[in-house]
């Protein structure tokens, strides 16, 4: 079945020194071999595309990105290089690739407007951010002008891993628990339940975001969330119960998670409407990835939707 995939990686020129804070998360070898394959745009990538029926991919800057950029300028420079270059890449391939901007969020406004720009010169589909930026997470009250665009130019916001900002004391000296094992998983929930407790969805209707990764979680989480918050003094500032938010403004991809069950519970949780194909290339296999969807206990009808055509209502395209 043909399939869109979006949560695929590239590495820009310039980019590479960012990825020291992967050194120890990946045995050497196999990070070597993820930097060449994050570098091509042909031969490989659009290979292991064929291989597993992927029509188009939406490609992303690989984290941690811009975020562990320090220095402002230097982020706003680089986000515009970094999406110029994608740009490149899409148009000599305009069938199967598509972007998501990459995005200075050291300064909300500039952010909002580089976003403008891709969208609007580039057609790029929505911006994908690798997690908190220097320690600033996206319910901070000086990103309000940033979600303000995003609502008006109505694409998606796709919300990546990326490591803490500190590490909790219960990952100390079990470097096994740092990255994509686990912490990410938690970071990425807690970031994205920061948005929705810090009223994001309130101010800003119109907003949808993107998780990977099976929701990080979340979809399992839906019924204690709402019964666990309802038991505490927050509970009354809250608009609506966590899981309405959650179901209303989240769709979610099973990049880097390919196993029947967790896919059960997160179709059943969010419905099948909001539940997209993806990757992770080149991280995870295409390859298997692509057999997983394939076979999963889905009716036809409901494997085109995960497959394609949510992809498609979200990012507002046409294979
Ligand atoms: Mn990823």
């Amino acid at each position: 079945m043909k399939k869109i995939a979006l949560e695929e990686h590239f590495s820009g020129p310039g980019f590479g020194k960012y990825m020291n804070v992967m050194k120890g998360l990946f045995e050497g070898e196999i990070l070597a071999s993820m930097e060449e394959l994050l570098s091509d745009f042909d031969e490989q990538r659009l290979k292991a595309m064929d291989e597993a029926g992927i029509e188009v991919s939406v490609l992303s800057q690989t984290a941690p990105g811009l975020q562990a950029e320090a220095d402002v300028v230097a982020a706003v420079q680089s986000a515009r290089r970094c999406n110029d270059f994608l740009f490149e890449q899409i148009q000599r391939h305009p069938s199967r690739y598509r972007g998501f901007a990459c995005l200075p969020m050291q300064d909300p406004v500039a952010a909002a407007n580089e976003l403008e720009r891709c969208v609007r010169d580039y057609k790029f589909v929505g911006a994908l951010v690798n997690g908190h930026t220097q320690g600033v997470y996206l319910d901070d009250r000086s990103f309000w002008p940033f979600w303000e665009k995003v609502q008006e130019l109505d694409v998606p916001f796709y919300l990546h891993p990326m490591n803490p900002f500190d590490e909790p004391h219960v990952y100390s000296g079990r470097p096994e628990l740092n990255g994509a094992v686990y912490s990410w998983t938690c970071e990425t929930a807690a970031h994205a339940l920061r948005l929705v407790f810090g009223g994001v969805f309130d101010d800003f209707p119109g907003l949808r975001v993107i998780l990977g990764h099976m929701g990080e979680g979340l979809p399992f989480m839906l019924w204690r969330l709402d019964s666990r918050i309802k038991a505490t003094p927050f509970a009354k500032a809250l608009k609506r119960m966590p899981s309405e938010v959650i179901r209303r403004h989240f769709v979610v991809t099973t990049s880097g998670a390919c196993a029947d069950n967790p896919l059960l519970c997160t179709v059943s949780e969010l419905g099948e409407d909001n539940v997209l194909f993806s990757v992770d290339y080149p991280y995870e296999s295409s390859r298997i990835a692509a057999e997983f969807i394939e076979n999963a206990p889905f009716s036809e009808s409901i494997r085109e939707k995960l497959c394609y055509k949510n992809a498609e209502r979200v990012l507002r395209i046409t294979l």
